[in-house]
């Protein structure tokens, strides 16, 4: 049985089958005046899968056929991987933030034959696309990854915001830590009453903006700890790394967490360097903190 509901008019949200955190939401905005449909983030093959949203799109009455666009927040695989069989099946349209265009154009070389070019369209901040009876305005909200965008419609204060803050960590190397607190800042300030997040169920505006400033203070409470570290002895990013998350023994955090967080660590240590507080050195081939004393 396929787990999906409609969590606003017209906006229904099918739920990954296996782990929430590893596979991500997609959602359909249904357009019953002219039967056109738009996905947001479509998932990868694995979950939900292209047939699970054809099944749950049945279900509502309407025909795959109808897809005429999907909308990605970004390139990670477990929210747009589904593309190129997505476009090529039903011919829709992928559209996406310049910055995140490579990732997605690999999907294309990877699982497809079919030239990239010919099914994605960027989008840009400010853009307003028409779904239905909702007017998204496209945020661009880099951090988590530099082309990542959240959709938001102003009148009926309903924010989709993709893997703004998923896990309080994962970031990319090309992005930075002080993108993603600008971003956090920028939803901070939206009047929304309701957020469709990429991972879990709908949440409200003061639950979600709660979380929101709780990450800004677990930033700072990182780095204060950081430093603490620092005084005692020069460390590896690892060892900081080891030392400020706690992992229990899984598959999950070896092969996603442990990476991920490595990469947040070394942005924590580009900001302190670039607040003059520690720096990165080479010692015994190794990269390693080492606490600016200021005298
Ligand atoms: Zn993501």
């Amino acid at each position: 049985m396929v787990k999906y509901k409609e969590v606003a008019d017209n906006i229904y949200q099918i739920e990954p089958k296996r782990d929430i955190k590893l596979n991500a939401n997609t959602f359909i905005i249904a357009d019953k005046d002219n039967k056109k449909l738009t996905l947001i983030d479509c998932g990868s093959p694995v979950d939900p899968g292209v047939e699970t949203i054809f099944e749950v799109i049945r279900s509502i009455g309407f025909d795959p056929e109808n897809i005429s666009k999907i909308i990605n927040t970004h390139s990670h695989v477990d929210h747009a991987a589904s593309v190129p069989q997505l476009a090529y099946e039903t011919k829709c349209k992928a559209y996406i933030h310049k910055n995140d265009f490579k990732m997605l154009a690999g999907y294309f070389i990877y699982f497809s034959n079919y030239h990239p070019m010919k099914y994605i369209r960027f989008i840009k901040d400010g853009d307003v696309i028409k779904c239905g009876e909702y007017n998204l305005k496209v945020v661009h909200s880099p951090g988590h990854t530099i082309g990542h965008i959240c959709l938001f419609d102003e009148d009926k204060k309903i924010l989709f915001n993709g893997d703004m803050l998923p896990f309080i960590r994962v970031i990319e190397q090309e992005s930075s830590l002080n993108d993603l607190i600008s971003s956090v800042n920028k939803i901070l300030k939206m009047d929304f009453d309701i957020a469709l997040r990429g991972h879990g169920g709908p949440a409200k505006s003061d639950i979600e903006k709660e979380k929101y400033r709780k990450f800004l203070d677990v930033i700072q409470e990182r780095e204060d700890n950081i430093l603490k570290f620092l005084e005692k002895n020069d460390m590896r990013i690892s060892e900081i790394r080891d030392k400020l998350f706690n992992y229990k023994h899984s598959v999950v955090n070896k092969l996603f967490f442990k990476p991920a967080d490595y990469i947040m660590v070394q942005k924590h240590l580009e900001r302190l360097e670039d607040q003059g507080k520690a720096e990165l050195i080479r010692k015994d081939e190794k990269n390693v903190a080492r606490l600016i004393k200021i005298d």
